[in-house]
């Protein structure tokens, strides 16, 4: 990893997008201040575009993408699509209705096999807004021991689950779909980039292992000083400051170096 000093202007120059992960990255303890806020309307300036791609629920999104200066966004680890076209905003689930139904029943019966099994685990207080995942509070509310969460991770792969840990929650779900993947679907049907120029258009910012896909996917990458996990590829540049404060920390360098010129068409 580097650090962001070494970010050059012509890549700040090249990108067109940043997409950027919400909790421990751009949010401090699920808060959102100020600075981070007006940072998003600074990069947007800059002529970048933005996704948020996290962990959080459809239901976040709906209301986010209404309200913040971003194109869309990616949630629930990538299986749901939120996005604003001709001022409406749209809800994507990836698989149709009655596949979702069946899928919700089998995750109800993994769900009550995990919790009889693991007693601290608890749901998460938005696990109402999720469409495709059941998410357990490992970190947000209540510390959840390590040795608990691998045997539980374990627990769930075993009966085909897939297990995403974030800072905060422990998500499992039937979808297959991951952060990157959500993400680069996301941008060549909202935007129509295609995939290769979404790895290199657009950067990422995130700060925990559900963000490995991100940091494998995507040429530019950043994590913020908080950065945690255990990832197959390590973000390329790292920011001194932490969360929303290493956030508002890359918007001031990724616009200032693209202030420096003229931005290729
Ligand atoms: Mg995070």
């Amino acid at each position: 990893m580097r650090p962001l000093s070494a970010l050059s202007a012509e890549t700040a120059r090249g990108l067109h997008g940043l997409l950027f992960d919400l909790d421990d990255t751009l949010l401090v303890e699920g808060r959102l201040t100020e600075a981070a806020y007006a940072a998003l309307f600074r990069l947007r300036e800059s002529g970048l575009r933005l996704v948020i791609v996290t962990g959080r629920p459809s239901g976040w999104g709906d209301v986010l993408v209404r309200q913040w200066p971003v194109e869309g966004a990616v949630t629930e680890n990538g299986a749901v699509l939120v996005d604003r076209r001709s001022g409406h905003c749209t809800v994507r689930d990836c698989v149709d209705e009655a596949e979702r139904r069946r899928r919700r029943g089998s995750l109800a019966v993994l769900v009550s096999e995990l919790m009889d099994r693991f007693p601290e685990l608890r749901a998460t207080g938005d696990v109402g807004q999720r469409l495709s995942d059941f998410a357990f509070d490992i970190g947000e509310r209540q510390r959840v021991p390590a040795e608990v969460i691998e045997r539980a991770r374990e627990f769930a792969r075993s009966r085909g689950a897939r297990v995403i840990c974030s800072s905060i929650h422990l998500h499992v779900t039937w979808d297959r779909d991951d952060k990157a993947t959500g993400t680069v679907r996301l941008l060549g049907e909202l935007l129509g980039v295609d995939a290769t120029a979404a790895r290199f258009r657009f950067a990422f910012v995130g700060d925990s292992a559900n963000d490995a896909s991100c940091f494998a996917g995507f040429a530019t990458t950043f994590g913020v000083r908080n950065l945690s996990g255990l990832m197959t590829v390590p973000p390329r540049y790292r920011t001194e400051r932490p969360a929303a404060d290493g956030f508002v920390e890359l918007s001031q360098k990724l616009v200032a170096l693209r202030n420096q010129g003229p931005l290729p068409s």
